[in-house]
């Protein structure tokens, strides 16, 4: 049985990741309507009502916006911390409370056999946290909002196989763009959200520590642009020598629809390492501009010649506000 998972939406519009374990089905956040929720997930193969557990993050509306009424209409179990349950209880409305578990940051959790890590990220919110769900196939973590990679997170993902980790803005769009300065300064703050620079500082952290997927979430409409982000991990990853394709696979989650579909399965003793890969089946791939290349050959450090590759594919994946991924054989 292969893992997979996907991010539903990504964004300060609203966020959801999707894992599916070997036992469980689980929904981190759900900051989108219960319809788009539900066809979201048929458009994989998958049924709402049939999803296992919900976990909050954090109480911030792009997070929550959905879990109420997903809650009331398919009767799935909420996981969250006490003091974000009463910050989102509002947002939340009318919901069956015996639906709802407590968690607390760094006391893991089971749904049905499939083990889940809270532990708590510094983000301007009343407790908020991020996950590590366990996988016999490898682990999954997800930290969507987070103003700067700390010891606490990077313990919390060592050894992540796959990582959904925030790339939310561009410093020098940040600077030169429209927002009040009391904005800027909560973005790019401690507790605010992570740069593009301190999401490839973190992933080369989770490189070394055995990280093979890095989804970039949580990208800023205004403030980022997906070949930006991309760009700007993948240089800092290949300055450690890592190269897209074959050390590791990248892309980014698009903003109102799903991202592709990643599986993945153990490799066992004795076979060539495989990555994370794309669901060949997925239905939803055709939504997708996919943005790949010869591969020239770039030896560890050449960074001219991916900048010269990176422009192509940023001006594809800005085009397309989508998705650029790199397989086997293929580099930027
Ligand atoms: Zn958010
Ligand atoms: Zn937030």
């Amino acid at each position: 049985m292969s893992v997979f998972t996907l991010s539903l939406r990504s964004g300060s519009s609203g966020n959801s990741t999707y894992i599916r374990t070997d036992s469980a089905r689980i929904a981190v956040d759900c900051g989108m309507t219960g319809k788009q929720f539900a066809l979201a997930l048929r458009s994989i193969g998958e049924d709402a009502i049939a999803v296992d557990a919900l976990l909050l993050t954090h109480e911030h509306i792009d997070h929550c916006s959905g879990i109420g009424v997903v809650m009331r209409r398919y009767g799935i179990p909420l996981y969250t911390t006490r003091s974000t349950f009463e910050g989102a209880r509002d947002i939340l409305g009318n919901i069956n409370e015996s639906l709802v578990n407590i968690i607390e940051p760094g006391k893991a959790f089971s749904i049905r056999d499939t083990v889940v890590l809270p532990f708590s990220v510094p983000h301007d919110a009343s407790d908020p946290v991020g996950f590590r769900i366990y996988t016999a196939e490898g682990d999954v973590g997800v930290v969507t909002d987070l103003g700067h990679f700390s010891p606490e997170v990077k313990n919390s993902l060592d050894g992540c196989r796959v990582v959904y980790l925030e790339a939310n803005f561009d410093p020098d769009l940040l600077e030169s763009g429209l927002y009040p300065q009391f904005l800027k300064r909560r973005i790019a703050g401690s507790h605010g959200h992570l740069s593009n620079f301190d999401a490839g500082d973190a992933a080369v952290q989770l490189l070394h520590t055995g990280t093979e997927a890095f989804l970039l979430c949580h990208l800023s409409r205004d403030n980022n642009r997906p070949g930006l982000a991309l760009k700007t991990v993948s240089e800092r990853l290949l300055r450690e020598g890592a190269r897209a394709g074959r050390d590791y696979v990248i892309n980014a989650s698009p903003r109102y629809e799903c991202s592709r579909v990643y599986h993945y399965r153990r490799t066992l003793p004795g076979q060539p390492k495989s990555l994370p890969s794309l669901h060949e089946e997925s239905q939803i791939t055709e939504n997708y501009t996919q943005c790949t290349m010869a591969v020239p050959e770039i030896r560890g450090g050449d960074a001219g010649m991916a900048a010269k590759n990176y422009t192509q594919c940023t001006m594809a994946a800005q085009q397309n506000d989508s998705v650029l991924h790199l397989q086997d054989g293929e580099s930027v």
